[in-house]
């Protein structure tokens, strides 16, 4: 797989699922890639990244910046209060907003630097334990909170569970969103992209398929 690969295959699901052509948005999922992979994607020409991590996004995005114009970074990541200033600094969307404390870290942050990146609730459409994010049930009134805090919601995010139907969690991300008037639906990875597009998806997060198999993490 390439990057090249993986553009055509997402303007082939745009076409069958009647999409306009270009209306998603490829993130190529960098975390833990060596730095000369990542390197060779940007020198492709491709500029809009996710990082999982704020620190390890932290030792290596500004580096990059400086040498590619227009970088756009995403955070997939969870995001603990204490890193959401640095969060704030180094993101342009954050997917990963997901409790009434980080929105009301936000909406200060937002009030002080006069500016806030892009933001999708996540929400944790499988309820299970170790996974982050606010559950289907509960999701109405928190987006209604981020929204009256007047962050800038843009859609949902969603990382269905590994050994369930992806396509049921993806139709009820997309419900979700549509009761809420959201656009934007972060959802798909390598393996299920194709089926994230045909349900809505504005945002795809493919790693592997485009970097090869991460060593770790
Ligand atoms: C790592 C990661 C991805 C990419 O996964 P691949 O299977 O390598 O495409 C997508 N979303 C999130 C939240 C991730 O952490």
């Amino acid at each position: 797989m390439s990057l090249h690969d993986i553009t055509s295959r997402i303007a082939k699901a745009e076409t069958d699922a009647g999409r306009t052509p270009g209306s998603v948005e490829l993130i190529a999922v960098s975390k833990v890639q060596p730095d000369a992979r990542v390197a060779a994607v940007l020198s492709e020409g491709h500029r809009c990244f996710g990082e999982n991590r704020v620190q390890e996004a932290e030792s290596k995005w500004p580096a990059f910046r400086q040498e590619f114009d227009g970088v756009k970074l995403h955070l997939i990541g969870p995001l603990q209060s204490n890193k959401a200033r640095s969060a704030f600094e180094l993101f342009d969307v954050i997917h990963t907003l997901d409790r009434p404390k980080l929105a009301q870290t936000f909406a200060r942050l937002a009030q002080e630097m006069g500016r806030c990146p892009d933001m999708f609730v996540q929400v944790n459409t499988g309820e299970e334990d170790q996974k982050a994010g606010v559950l289907p049930a509960d999701a109405d009134d928190f987006i209604k909170e981020c929204l009256s805090l007047d962050l800038p919601v843009r859609g949902l995010m969603c990382i269905p569970p590994v050994d369930e139907e992806a396509a049921l969690h993806f139709a009820l991300l997309a419900k979700i969103a549509a009761r809420n008037g959201l656009r934007d639906l972060s959802m798909g990875m390598s393996s299920d992209f194709e089926k994230a597009i045909a349900l809505g998806a504005t945002h795809v997060r493919v790693g592997s398929a485009i970097f090869g198999e991460r060593t770790a993490g």
